[in-house]
């Protein structure tokens, strides 16, 4: 069999077991049954470990080098390509590190559950000592004398140099701080989107915006789990999840449309390419473009509403006396809070430079374990002008260090630069977006992001596709100009 058959049938083999754990993790969080746990965590393992052996079998690495250097299209030179560095990656952390950071995590995972419901620190404390100091070991064998924080940022954001990172979010960072103390000093009242809001209504109404932005019924599903989110088992089959509050219509709603963005991207990757390893998502970073150019870029502006209002009035008659101006300030609320997921888009990359020094310098080592609260409070005035009153709104509200992700805050942060960037270069291709937008038409941007954006997959790296769709690489002033244009005008700044 030639090499690149060879090449692709075992790839096929390893994107089908990719498929069927995420399958298999889609359904515990959504169907199955509590005491599915146990069996579960067996077969998730077992799949987990076949797909490690598939991977690291060195006649895969062999047919994976000929079609690298030899494949006759991106495809086949970029699949090769990007297959090489998982295969590199997972061949050189040893196998006993590899576990120990399997088992540590899933301990500190509970640890940190309880940990925050009591407001604990101290009880986390030794198991942030311990993440921390595995992922730098993890660090140490893929990269030994490098950057530790790059090797780890790798994972989530291929290719990203630290100094660059470093330099992008500290451009940022000054004017978020100056924009935002404009903002709480124009002191304008918002009133909060309340009433009584039915879950089956809603959903209704968030399966009718998806069916507008375009996404396919025929490939995906939406569902309920408790914590929202998007998994793709192919381009066919990509399923998304949101829950409901009954006293909040806008929550749900602006998780659905973040999930439809993940979404659209997964539908839109070519799915006569699916199985080979450049048909997936770039990054981290660019996934989350899609959601929040989707949900905040297009979903909180004005346009958007001046077509959905009297559209979710009509299903909700407890929002019948809500102009368009009040509605569009309600839900572009501007607040510095403690808590990340709950930021509006000018405190959120706040909160994200926060958590960039603070996780670098323990990282390095340079911050010891013991003042990260007293680090994260003292950051949080800074940057924020509040202090939290205690840990579990502050340094344990995230989830990410238990679970050993560390490198992975700044991807947040990327999407909303990436986003504003690739819709910059689509408004220069489509005049009439906000017209369109305005009238409920989706498909041309929807079609533009396909075509730009989607069907190359991992063909080129992030910083490639920038400077090919926008004509340069990453450059955070976008993200920033269309925050100072948008809030100027909804908080009346001069
Ligand atoms: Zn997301």
């Amino acid at each position: 069999m030639d090499k690149v058959q060879e090449f692709e049938r075992r790839s096929f083999e390893l994107a089908d077991l990719k498929s069927a754990l995420a399958a298999l993790s889609w359904d515990q969080e959504t169907m199955m049954p509590s005491r599915g746990a146990e069996p579960r965590a067996r077969q998730l393992s077992t799949l987990a470990g076949l797909y490690h052996e598939k991977l690291t079998d060195p006649a895969l690495l062999d047919v994976t080098e000929a079609v690298t250097e030899n494949g006759s299209t991106s495809w086949e030179s970029r699949s090769g390509s990007e297959l090489k560095r998982e295969i590199e990656k997972a061949a050189c952390v040893p196998r006993s590190l590899v576990e120990e950071i399997a088992r540590s995590t899933s301990l500190a995972y509970h640890a940190w559950v309880e940990a925050r419901a009591a407001d604990d620190f101290g009880a986390f404390a030794p198991w942030i000592e311990k993440i921390f100091s595995l992922k730098r070991q993890e660090a140490h064998c893929r990269s030994a004398g490098g950057d530790p924080y790059e090797t780890l940022l790798d994972d989530y954001e291929p290719e990203l140099a630290v100094a660059e990172l470093e330099s992008v979010l500290s451009f940022v960072q000054p004017r978020l701080s100056a924009l935002l103390e404009r903002i709480v000093a124009a002191g304008r009242p918002v009133t909060d989107v309340e009433g009584s809001f039915e879950p089956t209504a809603q959903e209704a109404f968030g399966r009718e915006v998806l069916t507008a932005i375009g996404f396919d019924w025929e490939s995906g599903r939406l569902d309920r789990s408790p914590h929202p989110f998007c998994s793709g088992f192919s381009p066919s089959d990509v399923r998304i999840t949101t829950r409901y509050s009954e006293t909040d219509v806008t929550s749900a709603l602006f998780g659905i449309i973040h999930e439809g963005g993940h979404a659209l991207y997964e539908q839109g990757l070519p799915v006569e390419r699916f199985g080979w390893p450049a048909c997936e998502a770039i990054s981290l970073g660019i996934h989350e473009s899609q959601s929040r150019l989707w949900e905040n870029q297009i979903g909180r502006g004005r346009p958007f509403w001046t077509f959905w209002l009297p559209r979710l009035q009509e299903a909700f008659p407890d929002l019948a006396d809500w102009s368009l101006d009040r509605f569009v300030l309600a839900i572009n609320r501007v607040e510095p809070s403690l808590i990340r997921v709950e930021a509006d888009e000018v405190t959120y990359g706040l909160h994200i430079v926060l958590r960039f020094e603070i996780e670098r310098a323990l990282l390095a080592g340079d911050l010891p374990v013991e003042d990260l609260p007293s680090a994260w409070n003292d950051r949080m005035e800074a940057y924020l002008g509040i202090r939290p009153p205690g840990d579990a709104d502050g340094v344990l509200q995230d989830t990410h260090w238990s679970q050993g992700l560390i490198g992975y805050f700044p991807t947040y942060l990327l999407g909303n630069l990436y986003a504003a960037q690739l819709l910059a270069a689509a408004r220069g291709e489509l005049v009439d977006l906000d017209e369109a937008t305005s009238a409920g038409r989706f498909r041309p941007l929807r079609e533009w992001l396909r075509d730009n954006v989607h069907r190359a997959g991992r063909t080129q790296t992030a910083s490639e596709l920038m400077e090919s769709v926008t004509g340069s690489s990453l450059d955070p002033s976008f993200f920033l100009d269309y925050l100072e244009e948008k809030f100027g005008a909804l908080y009346e700044l001069d």
